[in-house]
């Protein structure tokens, strides 16, 4: 599984070095949400444009960690331009991943609760489960996109 560790360190790195969609949406119209983790000091601001059932546009801003940094980077790949409801579903995922160790995902034949390879490079983000005091940090930008999607759709 080196290669594979190798591959996810890579992917993380990428995202945290060149963070994709990076930068603020003028609010009002835009939805804008603050996310802070204050057991490692990570913020996270997200904003949002939510036009007829598409999250359109996504942007954000914040410091912290290589893995909060990146997993919102990596989260904003994945949902930007997508129907919500399909948003939500990968938010569900992503979540179910933070809650299953990697032990029960790499049993040959045995049905994964998770199926790494519909996350895509998400799955990068899997060995976070092994540090469970970062998982605040991975899930910190998609609980904040969570309290952003509430508000755009209120
Ligand atoms: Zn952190």
């Amino acid at each position: 599984m080196t290669n594979l560790d190798d591959l996810y360190r890579e992917i993380i790195l990428d995202h945290y070095r060149s963070p994709r969609n990076r930068g603020e949406l003028e609010a009002p119209p835009a939805v804008r949400v603050e996310g802070f983790n204050p057991l490692c000091g990570d913020e996270i601001v997200v904003y949002l444009d939510v036009e007829e059932g598409v999250l359109a546009n996504i942007k954000m801003t914040g410091t912290g960690c290589s893995i909060s940094q990146s997993s919102a980077s990596l989260m904003s790949a994945a949902v930007k331009g997508k129907p919500l409801d399909q948003v939500r579903a990968t938010i569900a995922t992503f979540k179910e991943l933070m809650t299953v160790h990697e032990s029960t995902l790499a049993h040959d034949g045995e049905p994964a609760r998770v199926d790494l390879r519909a996350l895509g490079e998400l799955a990068a983000l899997q060995g976070v489960v092994k540090f469970p005091v970062r998982i605040k940090c991975a899930t910190l930008a998609w609980n904040t996109l969570v309290q952003g999607l509430d508000e755009a759709v209120a």
